[in-house]
């Protein structure tokens, strides 16, 4: 526990037990929160996962609560999604500036509505004064002949990725400057990255068909280029062919979106590969869960990802002055390469 305990009137035990000690109805939860530590029964592979949001960092500082909670949550669930885990249960540890009440009931509020969403449920935590951030870690049920990870694609393999690219990217630089009357392509925007959407049900759509497969958190180069490493190939991306949402083109000069979808983090999608032969059955597989998907390139010979505009070699873009939680993922102008080192 933390040192100093108080915190605006409620103590620790206070907070975690309004707005963070809901009743388990899941039967293979013996132990929640409560106890010294959270005890379940789990029968097969299990997947694992962890991610931080740092206030200031991988948010806005002076973001609302139920947009850091829905957020926490989703950018975990997207990394089972994309090893196509069912997720099951989650840990949170939460380090809070103080307790303030009508943030935390925000912060529970968004949290607990993508929780019911997808049946996940909260096993305990640890609860601490300090700058804000939030670290969860989920586990998830995987199938384990069926694992989606990102080594298992091969050369001639379709690259495919699920939904459209670049939204949160914009949806970003449009929270940056606020505007007065947004209309709604703004907000949707904006809601892409304060609320992105984990594609769990895609993931487990997935199983069996995709070779590999990795979720969009940092932009698709950088992303499909750790794919092409772990699977030791090179990735030729159609960049004609990516998919750019209606919005993005109605807010954003051609050359923005394009450069978004390329290297814009924070959209959650699924970036999978599967054999040709397989398109039909993916398709069918992706209808079935109302995911959208789009085939964007293939795999070949090599390292590093490659892209191509009516077919000729492109060099990728450069994000000017624009740099995502202050790493660029930006490819450099000489060098048409991504991810091969
Ligand atoms: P300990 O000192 O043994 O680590 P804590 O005081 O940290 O215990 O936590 C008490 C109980 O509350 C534990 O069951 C823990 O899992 C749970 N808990 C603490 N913080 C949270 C949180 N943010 N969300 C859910 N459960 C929490
Ligand atoms: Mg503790």
């Amino acid at each position: 526990m933390n040192r100093d305990g108080e915190t605006g009137g409620l103590d620790e035990f206070g907070v975690i037990e309004r707005y963070f000690a809901p009743k388990s109805e899941d039967s293979r939860v013996i132990v929640g929160v409560g106890d010294d530590a959270a005890v379940v029964e789990i029968r097969g592979a299990t997947a694992v996962a962890t991610d931080t949001l740092v206030s200031g960092v991988h948010f806005p500082a002076g973001l609302a609560g139920d947009a850091v909670g829905h957020r926490v949550l989703a950018v975990n669930l997207s990394d089972l999604a994309a090893m196509g885990a069912e997720p099951r249960w989650c840990t949170l540890a939460l380090t809070l500036p103080d307790a303030d009440h009508a943030w935390l009931e925000a912060f529970a509020r968004g949290f607990f509505a993508l929780a019911g969403e997808h049946g996940v449920e909260l096993l305990g935590g640890d609860t601490t004064r300090g700058p804000l951030s939030v670290t969860l870690q989920v586990l998830g049920e995987v199938d384990r002949d069926r694992i989606l990870t990102r080594g298992g694609a091969s050369v001639g393999d379709d690259i495919h990725v699920t939904g459209t690219l670049g939204d949160a990217a914009g949806g970003l630089d449009l929270l940056s400057r606020s505007l007065s009357r947004a209309g709604a392509a703004h907000r949707a925007l904006v809601s892409r990255f304060l609320a992105p959407t984990p594609r769990i049900a895609a993931g487990i759509a997935l199983r069996g068909l995709a070779s590999a497969a990795i979720d969009v958190s940092d932009g698709l180069l950088a992303d499909l280029g750790h794919l092409c490493r772990a699977s030791g190939q090179a990735a030729d991306v159609d960049v004609d062919r990516l998919p750019v949402s209606p919005e993005l083109r109605e807010l954003f000069p051609a050359r923005d979106a394009e450069s978004w979808a390329l290297t814009g983090g924070d959209d959650y999608e699924l970036c999978f590969t599967a054999p040709p032969s397989r398109r039909r059955a993916i398709e069918q597989a992706l209808a079935a869960c109302e995911t959208p998907v789009r085939r964007i390139g293939q795999l070949a010979e090599g390292r590093g990802v490659h892209c191509r505009r009516n077919g000729r070699p492109m060099a990728p873009p450069v994000t000017s002055g624009y740099s995502h939680f202050g790493e660029s993922t930006a490819a450099s102008a000489t060098e048409p390469t991504h991810g091969g080192e």
